[in-house]
């Protein structure tokens, strides 16, 4: 049995009914928590056992990996990257960058996008991602491509390849075969890989696509994973397509449910956020993405009054989720001319709601300090000059605590990153290949009308 033991920390769980334990341990067996309390670790448990790891903590704080539950690790090469054009709408960005670097992406940059943005999202604190990736030039087989590379950097992955009809239909139907292909790979293995479906939007995706998707998936009970309404282009094409918005045409098709998530939702009316309520379907807001893309902000306020679970996640924007939240707060806090409120909301999205979405993706317990939850925290090199306990613990983590803190993180049971290095890796050998890499891919991309 593979054990670790976690003694001398300070064990912080900042949800809305969480607690703080000044000096505690947690013990994690074969990748789930079995055992954490205050004090010194009691006899029976500190007896040595062989191949045992141990981490003393020294007084740093302990607390649930974050979790990033909206996710483009194929982003990476838009680093530095420069598009020639000048993009004035949400379309405009699409087409300008993000359409022209995914069909850029070979296997090789598949690879290197997962490690880097994966090994950015372990740095800085997160532990489970939920990835919506494409490369229409490298669909099939490309998710399992990805899983290689996050599961050999020990970040916990919720995959799904984004179908559309952008390239053909095609190219639409392997983007359904690589979803099934790699929902049907991994569900039976333990490792730190799920699957779910995804999709890129509505206004890529037609009926024809929808119904081939339905025949292939079949009985597979999946969830979805799908671009709603970000930018007008999405329900303005709905509506004249199709004589529906969005989210009915999603829920004719099936796509609904508590597995599923439906992304941004930033223009959907109020007969649409009954029906994600009513399905259980959880939306995930990109706030700085938003923001970035000059969209709007989603009304969360009435998707919470509607009933509607929401979560936190970075759109490929960033890797740093501790960013992401905080962004959440004040640009809510903007749109809605309110400077006392999201508080609470954003402390729920961020710590539980989160933690839902990923335990359904995954099928366990994640996102939680509690027996029987997956062994997935970090270590916060994080000194406190005001009193810290259960009632303003998330203040802490809010306003003092950031993703440069993050010491050591542990994945299943396993240790990631220590002293903020990824192990097991050599990142000036992977920087230099990489770089190699991107040349090839900007290359391609300047070629790309
Ligand atoms: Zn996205």
């Amino acid at each position: 049995m593979a054990e670790l033991l976690v003694r001398n920390a300070r064990i912080v769980y900042p949800a809305t009914r969480g607690f703080v334990v000044d000096r505690g341990w947690l013990l994690a067996q074969d990748g789930v928590i079995s055992g954490l309390a205050a004090g010194d670790v009691p006899v029976d448990v500190a007896r040595l056992v062989a191949g045992r790891q141990e981490i003393d903590a020294a007084g740093m704080t302990l607390l649930p990996g974050l979790l990033n539950t909206h996710m483009h690790l194929y982003s990476m090469y838009s680093r530095g990257i420069g598009t020639g054009r000048v993009s004035h709408s949400f379309l405009d960005v699409l087409q300008d960058l993000w359409w022209r670097l995914d069909r850029s992406l070979l296997k090789d940059a598949c690879w290197m996008s997962a490690t880097f943005s994966g090994m950015d999202s372990l740095r800085s604190g997160t532990t489970t991602i939920v990835d919506h990736h494409a490369s229409p030039s490298y669909i099939a087989g490309s998710l399992s491509t990805l899983s290689d590379a996050l599961s050999k950097i020990g970040l916990r992955h919720v995959l799904s390849y984004e179908i559309t009809d952008r390239n053909g239909i095609q190219g639409a139907v392997a983007g359904v075969d690589e979803n099934t292909r790699f929902f049907d790979e991994v569900r039976e293995k333990k490792g730190l890989a799920s699957g779910m479906v995804g999709l890129h939007a509505s206004f890529t995706v037609s009926d024809v696509t929808l119904t081939t998707l339905r025949e292939r998936v079949g009985s597979r009970k999946v969830g979805y994973h799908v671009h709603v309404a970000e930018g007008a282009v999405d329900e303005e094409d709905s509506v004249e397509k199709y004589g529906k918005r969005i989210v009915t045409r999603l829920d004719d098709a099936g796509l609904l449910g508590p597995r599923s998530i439906a992304v941004h939702c930033v223009g959907i009316d109020a007969s649409e956020r009954e029906l994600l309520a009513k399905s259980g379907t959880p939306v995930v807001v990109n706030t700085m993405s938003n923001m970035n893309n000059a969209v709007g902000l989603p009304a969360v306020r009435e998707m919470l009054k509607a009933g509607i679970q929401v979560g936190i996640g970075t759109d490929g924007y960033t890797a740093n989720m501790f960013e992401e939240f905080r962004n959440t707060l004040v640009g809510l806090r903007h749109r809605y001319e309110d400077p006392a409120g999201f508080w609470a909301e954003v402390q729920q999205a961020q710590i539980e709601t989160n933690a839902d979405i990923v335990s359904r993706c995954t099928g366990c317990t994640v996102g939680r300090l509690e027996e029987g939850a997956a062994a997935d925290f970090i270590l916060v090199d994080y000194a406190s000059p005001t009193p810290l306990n259960s009632e303003n613990a998330f203040g802490h983590m809010f306003f003092g605590m950031s993703a440069d803190l993050v010491d050591t993180v542990v994945v299943n049971g396993n240790v990631a990153v220590k002293g903020h290095h990824v192990l097991g890796v050599n990142r000036e050998d992977l920087e230099r290949e990489s770089r190699k890499v991107a040349k090839a891919v900007w290359e391609a991309f300047d070629r790309l009308s």
